[in-house]
């Protein structure tokens, strides 16, 4: 009896919700102050991605050409990525969805999926940065190789004396960043409208400070919270 109490507490308090912004908009930023507050699970289509291409998966090297020009990777390879991801059992408590969906083919197989598994979301969060500010934070961004931590070396440099091996992803070249913007515009931008239709999308500047942003984060969260 004592069990079934203790299951059904953990159960109310899942939250699912998707992340929705541009790159460099603070998202992985972000999920990390939402994952150590509400015990979800950050679920980052892009680090997913990143690591097959570190072990030399078939994903891996079929995904390198597209991420390296800053373009979408095919529909199909993320929609069946995602179908395995979503059995995974850490993510029962919940999760965010950082990067995924990106096109409105996504979105909808998405829908599918958790209407197959009895499931449903949550809400979408979209943060909301223009695009000459992201081309600023993107290009001065740069990730551990040690640890896969990002830095910025101006907003969120590495600590003085730091242990770290910094490195600037292909990706946020200057060239490629541009690219990415342009992508998510025509490809990821109509999603806003495809969540606002279902009354699932809630709005949050991005710009301004770290902690103050997370703050108006927590306001619309908590409206979630079960
Ligand atoms: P991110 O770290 O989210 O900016 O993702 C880096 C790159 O991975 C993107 O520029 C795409 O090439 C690829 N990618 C990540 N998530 C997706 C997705 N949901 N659909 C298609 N491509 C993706």
């Amino acid at each position: 009896m004592i069990v079934n109490v203790v299951e059904y507490t953990i159960r109310e308090l899942t939250m699912k919700i998707i992340f929705l912004g541009p790159p460099g908009a603070g998202k992985g930023t972000q999920s990390e102050f939402i994952c150590r507050d509400y015990g979800v699970v950050q679920l980052s289509t892009g680090d997913i991605l990143r690591a097959n291409r570190k072990a030399g998966t078939e994903l891996g090297r079929k995904a390198q050409e597209y991420m390296d020009k800053g373009e979408l990777v095919p529909d199909s390879l993320i929609i069946d990525m995602i179908k395995e991801e979503l059995k995974k059992p850490e993510l029962a408590n919940g999760y965010i969805l950082d990067g995924f969906p990106r096109t409105v083919a996504q979105a909808e197989a998405l829908d599918k999926l958790l209407t197959e598994m009895s499931d449903k979301l949550d809400t979408t969060l979209v943060l909301e940065v223009d695009n000459e500010e992201l081309i600023k934070r993107l290009t001065a961004r740069r990730v551990d190789r040690k640890t896969g931590k990002s830095y910025h070396l101006i907003f969120n440099p590495p600590p003085e004396g730091a242990d770290v091996d910094l490195y600037q992803r292909d990706d946020d070249k200057e060239e490629t960043v541009r690219n990415r913007l342009k992508v998510y515009e025509a490809q990821t931008f109509p999603l806003i409208e495809y969540y606002s239709a279902k009354n699932m999308a809630e709005r949050v500047n991005g710009l301004g400070k770290i902690d103050e942003i997370y703050g108006e984060i927590k306001k619309i969260l908590d409206k979630y919270k079960k």
